[in-house]
């Protein structure tokens, strides 16, 4: 039995809040929007029952800038999922976002700290959106 043979059906880990699910939402709708408190105007990430700033109680999903700095890159050599142990090795980073917060994202197409990049949200093969940055171009 080949890894793949061995894989089939094997999923990216999929379990996230309830909601995480205005990222999914968004990533359907090919939108990249996060959650914003309209008492103060924070964009939240990650996803929050409350606003991280003011406390406000509703957050509106609404689309924000995608653009952000690559500020630190990795390479995983090491998984306990299945799925990303199949595909190692997989390059993250953390992103600091012009709309404010800071992300962990996939890195597709790699990147070096200090670069601009343009970030996405992209449905993963378990349908689950993700955060994916790429060099702005
Ligand atoms: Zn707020």
């Amino acid at each position: 039995m080949t890894i793949s043979e061995a894989l089939n059906g094997v999923l990216p880990p999929g379990a996230r809040s309830a909601s995480a699910a205005g990222l999914t939402d968004a990533a359907q709708r090919g939108e990249f929007a996060l959650q914003v408190c309209p008492s103060c105007g924070t964009v939240q990430y990650p996803v929050r029952d409350v606003c991280g700033h003011c406390l406000h109680t509703t957050l509106n999903w609404r689309p924000v800038a995608d653009t952000g700095v690559l500020r630190a890159t990795t390479t995983l050599h090491h998984s306990n999922e299945a799925y990303f142990r199949a595909r190692l090795p997989w390059r993250i980073g953390t992103v600091q976002l012009d709309c404010g917060p800071f992300a962990i994202v996939h890195l597709p197409e790699g990147g070096q700290a200090d670069e601009a990049v343009r970030l996405s949200l992209e449905l993963d093969d378990g349908g689950v959106a993700v955060l994916v940055a790429r060099p702005a171009p």
